[in-house]
């Protein structure tokens, strides 16, 4: 047993007295070790101890709080549970209390002991008479030999997370027991003046105030601190690793002059929206310095990102340098290579194609094309960067669609340098541009990508015209197909989506978040395969069906996405490769059958593949047989836009499930959030980069801790380099 001096942090809890090796292993299974860890096991809540009722006046069958004195106990072994039971009297009356299973409270429940009890009040046979406590909540009141604090009555109680082998109360008295030793212990990584003059108490004192509060509002005070905290090491280890990116290497100086820029915006059939003219001098002002930018650009579908990337890109060639554009599928891929070179015909510049499907020996010329600088435009798959492409100067990297790509990927295109270190030393990164549909919730922006820049395209180009979407429910499925019969008939395209290839779950779709696919009922066997089928011999006999999904040949693929594009199939009955750019305007309908199975993001990609024509268009989302609604279909049919439609993701799904925590390595937050702490959030990102750069490195000795702490936190999923 420790002696009261010797008490560390790191004190086994084993070691606290009267903390038995039972009670260890269940502290340890909950996480918790040693003195510091349980410090740290902060309660999950607090509760205000309910009033107490004269035992006389307790109702029957509810929830009932009493105090009182044991005047009789007795132990009852006969029968499958023993028990004990004890009487308590408080002048009023008496009540009955049975504990099953815990004969061992004889020791502590005497007569003459006063104790507090809460329960469901239950009525005893008319023959004995009274109320009957069943496995009531126990407080000993009386101090115990040891002289422990029985709790006081108004206080507030911390309710910890507990197990079946511990209870949140056990938990209370042994952190009771080592609180105010361990405390003193606690050094704070906090400059006082940085505290102060935001209001955040010290952090030892936000620890005594979480386990041991007076009131609610000093557990807001204390959780303040806490939250900040929490916020704070991740928005410091952000900054450091955005300034250590950012130290070791340089991009190319890109300058955008008059004539440069009116060449460049020659080259777009329309004259760009305020929105992308925004965008555009944000990352013009980035590119001209050589600091590597590193800029997130989120516009809904169809908000005309694209052209903001050919501006950048024809910005690095009108330079001198190369640009290269990547997207996630070789069907986008070769849209955009399309699309960008009609954009450029007649122009000195095209660009070059690479992707998987070269034959070797055209695919070895890109590739020397690349290094030697003949190649200045390239568009490709991810396979640019994954695999080892040398180039002669790349100057701008653009990704698009990147909630398609891991964040492993997108953290391998930064680090890689291109060409070998300069004579200073410094390595040559090309400026990296992001482009999302996928908006991204500020708050989420502001934590997992807190090293970006974010730029947004909030507003649609004139021309477009907003979705109806509709909820409609299985049952009445034939109604939709009467309704896509007449559109056709109008000479009309429709896209029918479902979730499976043939309805197993194991070809299901990427879902938003792991589990979302694995919730829906097994029952529902119908892929795009089945679905076809059936539209072919029943409601849509007679009219061009054509199916793609993502076990086709690539040629096959192609051969049924080019009869769709040219209007010789009416229905395209696809998964979700066509979730994202495929751009059809004649498309007017877009069905998503098993709605409820996708995640609120592909919904909003499905649906912005409509609506890019002339005619109004229209999307139906149709749940699973025996569903009705979901939280996420009914956020869908309500909100057109796809900034808000994130931000409500994220209140449904939470911030975990949203990045796919466990993929990102990014550590949970124990106690901040985010839909509840975003002022605190806006401050910390605030004060960590004001520190930051003051302090790159956090290297002065009084920083020494809180440099410690966040790199065991943070420097893990980050690959923060510990560069002391
Ligand atoms: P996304 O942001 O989804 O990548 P795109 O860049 O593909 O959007 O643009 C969607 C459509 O809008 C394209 O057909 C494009 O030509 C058109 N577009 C883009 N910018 C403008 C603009 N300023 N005015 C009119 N149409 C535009
Ligand atoms: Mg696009």
């Amino acid at each position: 047993m420790a002696a009261a001096r010797d008490l560390q942090l790191t004190t086994p809890v084993a070691d606290i007295p009267g903390v038995s090796p039972t009670k260890a292993g269940a502290l340890a299974d909950l996480g918790v070790r040693n003195v510091g860890q349980l410090i740290a096991h902060l309660p999950m809540r607090h509760e205000r101890l309910e009033a107490e009722s004269p035992i006389a006046e307790l109702a029957a069958e509810s929830i009932v709080t009493a105090r009182g004195v044991v005047t009789t106990t007795r132990v009852v072994t006969r029968g499958a549970r023993p028990r004990f039971e004890a009487v308590i009297e408080d002048g009023s009356g008496r009540l009955d209390l049975a504990f099953f299973n815990q004969i061992y409270l004889r020791h502590k429940v005497q007569p003459g002991v006063e104790v507090r009890v809460q329960g469901k009040a239950k009525k005893r046979p008319a023959a004995v008479g009274g109320m009957q406590l069943v496995n009531p909540k126990l407080w000993v009141l009386t101090p115990d030999q040891a002289g422990e604090q029985p709790p006081q009555d108004e206080r507030i109680r911390p309710v910890y997370p507990a197990s079946g082998a511990i209870s949140s109360q056990q938990i209370e008295q042994i952190i009771g027991r080592v609180l105010d030793r361990a405390l003193p212990l606690i050094e704070d990584h906090l400059p006082t003046p940085h505290r102060a003059s935001r209001d955040l108490p010290e952090l030892r004192t936000a620890y005594r105030l979480m386990h041991r509060p007076e009131s609610e509002a000093e557990v807001a005070h204390a959780r303040r601190r806490l939250v900040y905290d929490e916020f704070l090491l991740m928005q410091l280890a952000l900054a450091m690793r955005r300034s250590q990116r950012q130290r070791g290497s340089a991009a190319p100086v890109l300058r955008c002059t008059t004539a440069v820029d009116q060449r460049i915006r020659g080259r777009f059939p329309f004259t760009l929206t305020p929105d992308q003219d925004a965008v555009i001098a944000e990352i013009t002002s980035d590119l001209a310095r050589a600091t590597p930018a590193n800029r997130l650009i989120q516009g809904d579908v169809g908000s005309g990102k694209t052209a903001v990337a050919v501006y950048a890109l024809l910005l690095a060639v009108a330079s001198g340098h190369q640009g290269a554009l990547m997207a996630p599928t070789e069907i986008l891929a070769e849209q955009h290579h399309a699309s960008i070179a009609q954009l450029l015909t007649g122009a000195a510049v095209s660009p070059t194609l690479l992707t998987g499907r070269l034959t070797p020996k055209a695919r070895a010329a890109v590739l020397s094309g690349l290094a030697d600088g003949s190649v200045s435009l390239v568009v490709g798959t991810h396979a640019l960067l994954t695999e080892h492409v040398a180039f002669k100067s790349l100057a701008v990297a653009i990704i698009d669609e990147q909630h398609r790509f891991g964040v492993h990927q997108r953290a391998a295109l930064r680090t890689r340098g291109v060409g070998a270190p300069s004579e200073g030393g410094l390595v040559h990164v090309p400026h990296t541009l992001v482009m999302t549909a996928t908006p991204i919730p500020r708050t989420l922006a502001m934590t997992v990508m807190g090293d970006l820049d974010v730029s947004s395209i909030a507003h649609l180009p004139p021309g477009r015209k907003p979705v109806a979407t509709r909820l409609v429910d299985a049952s009445r499925v034939g109604e939709v197909w009467d309704f896509v019969r007449k559109r056709v008939e109008r000479g009309e395209q429709v896209f029918v989506v479902a979730p499976t290839i043939d309805g197993s779950t194991d070809d299901a779709p990427l879902p938003d978040s792991p589990g979302d696919a694995a919730a829906a009922p097994a029952s529902t066997p119908t892929g795009v395969l089945q679905i076809a089928e059936s539209l072919r011999e029943g409601p849509l006999k007679g009219l061009g069906i054509g199916v793609v999904h993502g076990r086709l040949a690539p040629e096959d693929r192609e051969r049924v996405m080019n009869a769709f594009r040219a209007a010789e199939i009416s229905v395209l009955v696809a998964t979700t490769v066509i979730e994202v750019g495929v751009d059809v305007p004649n498309a007017t309908i877009m069905v998503i059958l098993q709605a409820d199975r996708f995640g609120l993001a592909q919904l909003h990609q499905l649906r912005g593949r409509v609506g890019r024509g002339e005619r109004p268009s229209a999307c139906v989302a149709v749940p699973s047989a025996g569903v009705d609604t979901t939280a996420r279909l009914a956020a869908f049919v309500t909100t057109p836009d796809g900034f808000e439609l994130a931000e409500k993701d994220l209140e449904i799904r939470g911030f975990g499930s949203m990045i796919g925590a466990e993929q990102s390595g990014l550590p949970p937050f124990k106690i901040a959030d985010l839909s509840r702490d975003r002022a605190l959030l806006e401050l910390a990102r605030r004060d960590a980069g004001a520190w930051i750069e003051r302090s790159p490195a956090l290297g002065a000795p009084e920083e020494a801790l809180a440099r410690r702490r966040l790199m065991k936190l943070h420097g893990p999923w980050l690959g923060l380099a510990d560069v002391g």
